[in-house]
């Protein structure tokens, strides 16, 4: 252990890192089919205790996305305890005010009722997208508010800017894979998304992609769009560190994926191994324009 903290205080020195989590429990659902995705909150206590013993070397940003429960009470009851990190929560802000749910969880939800669960989930997470009325579904509404699926409400979301280390985000009203909406659809999504996050949170500095990865989930039209709509910070899911100049306004930033099925020590250096892989190719870029993505 001495050796990997040494490993990591090396690697990071000077860099920011943000991580990127979904939910938090301490044990893993039998219907999860990405168990991944919940981390034991024991686990990340000592991930963020070592991380915060680094606050003087490496600014650590801890982001949730998804705006579940178990999230909310985890940044809740930890902000206070890691004041050297920040936090930030990225909600879908229609799903949070209408209780509407994921279609992940509806499919999880189907499979342990008996009901119908279609084999090709990814076809389920899309098909029929419909950014007008996804969160109005019958099978979605009120999914926000049954366990094991529950999100945090609006009020929920509001208490947790209390604490002066933890901001929101805004998450997409439908969590829709972004590239994949025509012209018309995107700026209905993006709009009124922002619209619903201003309603219930205050300005909508940070944009969190739906699943995130540049390329796949969204590219220059949906960057240009949130820069227009005044994101200052847009949160993708390429994993790596980056340094402080990367963060120019609109900046797209990566973060460092940290999976639930993994022990401490593999968290530990994979944040290592990312940190490590960054500098070595930093050498070869400039370091101008966005973070290549
Ligand atoms: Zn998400």
């Amino acid at each position: 252990m001495s050796v990997l903290r040494a490993m990591m205080r090396e690697s990071l020195r000077g860099l920011n890192l943000a991580l990127y989590l979904h939910r938090v429990a301490e044990a893993h659902r039998p219907t999860d089919r990405v168990p991944g995705l919940t981390i034991k909150g024991s686990s990340l206590d000592v991930v963020l205790g070592e991380l915060s013993a680094l606050a003087s070397i490496t600014q650590t940003t801890v982001t949730f996305d998804d705006g579940y429960k178990d999230a909310a009470d985890y940044v809740d009851t930890r902000a206070p305890r890691f004041s050297s990190l920040r936090f930030l929560f990225n909600v879908c802000p229609q799903k949070a005010e209408q209780r509407a749910g994921f279609r992940w969880d509806l499919h999880e939800h189907l499979r342990g009722t008996g009901g119908h669960a279609p084999d090709n989930v990814d076809q389920f997470l899309w098909e029929n997208a419909d950014v007008a009325n996804e969160n109005a579904r019958e099978e979605l509404k009120g999914l926000a508010d049954r366990e094991p699926f529950r999100l945090a409400t609006v009020d929920e979301v509001k208490a947790l800017a209390r604490h002066s280390n933890v901001s929101l985000g805004n998450h997409s009203n439908c969590h829709f894979p972004l590239c994949r909406l025509n012209d018309e659809d995107l700026q209905r999504e993006l709009e009124s998304s922002k619209r619903d996050f201003e309603r219930h949170f205050g300005p909508m500095r940070h944009f969190a992609f739906p699943f995130g990865f540049p390329g796949v989930h969204f590219g220059r039209r949906e960057i240009t769009l949130l820069r227009n709509l005044g994101a200052e910070r847009i949160w993708s899911t390429k994993e790596s560190p980056y340094a402080s100049q990367w963060q120019t306004p609109g900046a797209v930033l990566p973060r460092v994926q940290l999976l639930g099925t993994w022990s401490v020590k593999h968290m530990l250096l994979w944040i290592t191994q990312r940190a490590t892989v960054y500098r070595f190719r930093r050498a070869r870029r400039v370091e101008h324009g966005d973070f290549p993505l």
